[in-house]
């Protein structure tokens, strides 16, 4: 909306009104000057197929990317069609780069958004990574809970009955454990809700330890890939325990959402005291969550807090 009105004002058809502004923003993001301040940096270009063509910096040359196409974007760069595999964690934001701002400042597409988009992709899932230590944990705990339920899919819809299972049990999952060839099984993952598990602090330095998110709950998820044909088991193990998932204190614990992030940004910018754009943050809230996905709405948090705007400067 504002993108194409800003590519309008650009290209001459229209000029920004104060009213204008107001009666598009109703983020109440804009005020005249930072809408010119914005103008200045930006040169419209001709798109090929487009109404309205693309914005450019004027300093890097790189364009500038509209929120909506933000995924589509990412995806394209993540899963080239030239490759088999997926771009890693590192190859990716590099590919985005090579055509579009990244830089957040300057109104690109945020690195974290990408970040988050290959974590959300799956494709990491296969390769070894281990986040933390499960075999650390109590074995009365691992053992006290039984098998709840169980589902039996393939190998394509793995990722979508993960999304299923995240947003039914309202829970972040992270992946613990992954090992090739597990006797009976293809491969195996195991995956805990995000506070599960508990930190091993031996020899830390106790002056820098902060409360750990993690509290020790059992709800537990086990994908076994069988050796015949193309047949995958979940299996959900105990529950949640410790903490009541989707409640306003487990919100805390969650990941702030990249447009979060983006929008704090620039509120920062804008307004320079980070105990207000957290407040600002906390009353857009429901707007983001709103535009964001079933999943992110699950696996993300939608404000910031002061101390989270502190570390944007
Ligand atoms: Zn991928
Ligand atoms: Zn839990």
């Amino acid at each position: 909306m504002t993108y194409s009105l800003m590519a309008k004002d650009l290209g001459g058809t229209e000029t920004m009104s104060l009213a204008m502004l107001q009666a598009i923003d109703v983020r109440g993001l804009f005020d005249l000057k930072k809408w010119n301040r914005m103008k200045d940096s930006l040169m419209l270009c001709p798109g090929i197929g487009l109404e309205i063509g693309c914005l450019h910096l004027k300093s890097t040359g790189l364009k500038v990317a509209f929120m909506e196409d933000w995924a589509h974007i990412v995806h394209a760069a993540h899963c080239p069609l030239t490759h088999d595999n997926h771009l890693g964690v590192a190859a990716t934001p590099k590919a985005v780069q090579k055509e579009w701002c990244t830089d957040k400042r300057q109104h690109g597409l945020p690195l974290d958004y990408i970040k988050d988009s290959i974590h959300a992709c799956g494709c990491l899932l296969k390769e070894k990574i281990i986040y933390c230590d499960v075999a650390a944990m109590p074995i009365s705990s691992r053992t006290a809970n039984c098998p709840t339920s169980s589902i039996e899919t393939t190998t394509s819809q793995v990722e979508q009955q993960l999304t299923r299972i995240m947003i039914k049990h309202h829970t972040r999952l992270v992946l613990v454990r992954s090992s090739k060839r597990h006797r009976a099984y293809k491969w195996l993952q195991e995956y805990i809700c995000h506070r599960g598990g508990s930190i091993d602090r031996r020899g830390a330095d106790k002056r820098r330890q902060r409360k750990s998110k993690r509290c020790g709950c059992l709800f537990r998820l086990v994908v076994q890939h069988c050796h015949d044909g193309d047949r995958v088991t979940i299996t959900i193990h105990g529950n949640h325990t410790g903490h009541i998932p989707s409640s306003r204190a487990d919100l805390y614990h969650l990941p702030v959402h990249s447009t979060v992030v983006a929008y704090c940004m620039d509120d920062l910018f804008d307004v320079g005291m980070c105990r207000h754009v957290a407040k600002m943050s906390i009353s857009k809230e429901r707007f983001h969550m709103a535009n964001a996905s079933e999943l992110d709405r699950v696996i993300y948090r939608f404000f910031m807090i002061p101390k989270e705007v502190q570390m944007l400067l």
